[in-house]
């Protein structure tokens, strides 16, 4: 019996479509920065960022425009340090709740750098990014996490090694070099959300 409305609406009525590797809905924006993923590596783990351009501000275009290549330099002094970099995530969630997908999950995205999880390296062969669009030290918004939270639970019934014990931030897998998604996460809300999507026992 279905006794929580979180529950019966499975995932926030998100599904993952394995043959594209896509989040359905969601909008897919194409990267040109990713490659394949090792031969037969599945994903594994899930990575968590966090990201706002310009730093602090939110809603403006320049995530996406970073992750296709095409963010101009002129339009801010912060962009000049970083219009050179060659980025993406799998997906990216915005305050409003709204979630890009920018590469396929099959595909490898470049996301997590120099990076290691329990003793292995290159997270990026065999994880999938998330991107929040905030700040280290500002809360998520509430419709972030409810998409989060159905992303992770379609991921995992997509892919079965996933799991919600498989959720790392950046911070996670590259100490000292990484602080996102920052502190103002709330890891206990994810674990709750994800418990209940799953339909396992309370975190
Ligand atoms: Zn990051």
């Amino acid at each position: 019996m279905l006794t929580h409305p979180v529950a019966r609406t499975h995932a926030n009525g998100l599904r993952v479509d394995v043959a594209s590797g896509q989040l359905v809905p969601a909008r897919q924006v194409d990267s040109p920065n990713c490659d394949d993923r090792p031969a037969g590596q599945a994903p594994e783990l899930i990575v968590l960022h966090g990201i706002s351009l310009p730093p602090g501000e939110f809603g403006g275009p320049w995530i996406e425009a970073l992750f296709t290549n095409q963010l101009d330099p002129r339009a801010h002094p912060y962009f000049e340090t970083i219009a050179g970099l060659r980025v993406s995530s799998h997906l990216l969630v915005r305050r409003d709740g709204e979630i890009v997908q920018f590469v396929p999950f099959q595909r490898r995205a470049w996301h997590a750098g120099a990076s290691q999880w329990r003793g292995r390296e290159r997270c990026n062969d065999y994880s999938i990014g998330i991107e929040l669009e905030g700040t280290d030290a500002s809360s998520y918004a509430p419709a972030q996490y409810q998409s989060l939270s159905g992303a992770i639970a379609a991921l995992c019934r997509a892919y079965p090694v996933l799991s919600a014990g498989r959720v790392v931030g950046h911070s996670d897998v590259a100490p000292g070099r990484k602080t996102d998604p920052g502190i103002a996460f709330d890891w206990p809300l994810l674990r709750t959300l994800l418990h209940l999507h799953l339909e396992l026992d309370p975190p």
